[in-house]
C-alpha cells in the first residue's frame, strides 16, 4: 500500500506498472458500485482532489495542457484574440482545428504553454479551470472523463493529483479491504480518516472518511 505522497511522474508510472492488476480491479470494483456509491466516491474524489491540489505543484508538470485536446468556446476565442491583439478569425486561423464537438486548439501541446506555466492564465479558456475535472461540485461519475471507473485509472498515468486521488479512494471506497480479505485473512484496518505524519516534506490532505461523503 502506498504510504506517501508521489509527485513525480516518473515514479508514478513505475508504481502503476506494479499495480496494473490491483487497478483493472479497482476498475471493476468501481463500475460495480451500486447506485448510491458512485455518488459517495464522486465527493469523495472532489474532496481528496482539493487536497491533493495544494501540495502537487502543477507547474512542475503541466500535462493536461500537453496531452488533452482543450476545446475552445466563442467566448474563450474572443478573450484569446483580445489578449493577442488579433481578430477573432486569424486566431482561429492560427491556433484551432475543427473537431466534431466544435473548436480545439490545433495541437495538443498547448500553444500558450511555457516552461510549464501559462502564458495566458487570466484569459485561459474555461476547460482549463476545471481541469483535471475533479473539482467541479456537479461531478459524478457519469460525468466529464469518469463514466469508466478505467478512466479514472487512465487519467493516474498523466496526473499526479489524479493518481495519489487514486490511491486514496482505494482505501475510502472500501476496495483496498476487499484485497486484504483475498490475501489471507490479514487484520483489517480502520478506515482511513487522515495522515497526520509528513511525507518527503508534505502532509498529506485531510480524507473523507467512507460513507460521510453521500
Ligand atoms: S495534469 Fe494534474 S498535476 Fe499535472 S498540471 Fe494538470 S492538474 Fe496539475
Ligand atoms: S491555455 Fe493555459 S491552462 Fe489552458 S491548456 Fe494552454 S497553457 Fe494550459
Amino acid at each position: 500500500m502506498l504510504t506517501e505522497v508521489l509527485t513525480e511522474m516518473v515514479k508514478i508510472k513505475e508504481y502503476l506498472e506494479l499495480k496494473k492488476k490491483e487497478n483493472a480491479q479497482f476498475a471493476a470494483f468501481l463500475n460495480n458500485l451500486g447506485e448510491a456509491s458512485p455518488f459517495m466516491v464522486s465527493r469523495s474524489v472532489h474532496e481528496l482532489a482539493a487536497g491533493f491540489s495544494k501540495v502537487v505543484d502543477c507547474t512542475k508538470c503541466g500535462n493536461c495542457c500537453k496531452f488533452i485536446t482543450i476545446h475552445i468556446t466563442g467566448e474563450d476565442r474572443r478573450k484569446l484574440a483580445r489578449r493577442l491583439n488579433i481578430t477573432e478569425n486569424e486566431f482561429r486561423s492560427v491556433y484551432c482545428r475543427s473537431t466534431d464537438k466544435g473548436w480545439a486548439f490545433t495541437d495538443l501541446q498547448c500553444p500558450f504553454l511555457e516552461n510549464n506555466c501559462c502564458t495566458v492564465y487570466e484569459d485561459r479558456p474555461g476547460v482549463c479551470h476545471a481541469f483535471p475535472y475533479l473539482n467541479l461540485d456537479s461531478m459524478t461519475m457519469d460525468g466529464i472523463g469518469f463514466s469508466k471507473g478505467q478512466e479514472l485509472v487512465a487519467m493516474a498515468y498523466r496526473c499526479p493529483i489524479m493518481f495519489n486521488v487514486l490511491e486514496e479512494l482505494k482505501k475510502i471506497s472500501g476496495f483496498t479491504k476487499t484485497l486484504d480479505n483475498q490475501e489471507g485473512n490479514k487484520p483489517v484496518e480502520p478506515e482511513q480518516t487522515a495522515i497526520e505524519e509528513p511525507v518527503n516534506g508534505q502532509k498529506k490532505p485531510e480524507l473523507v472518511p467512507a460513507g460521510s461523503a453521500v
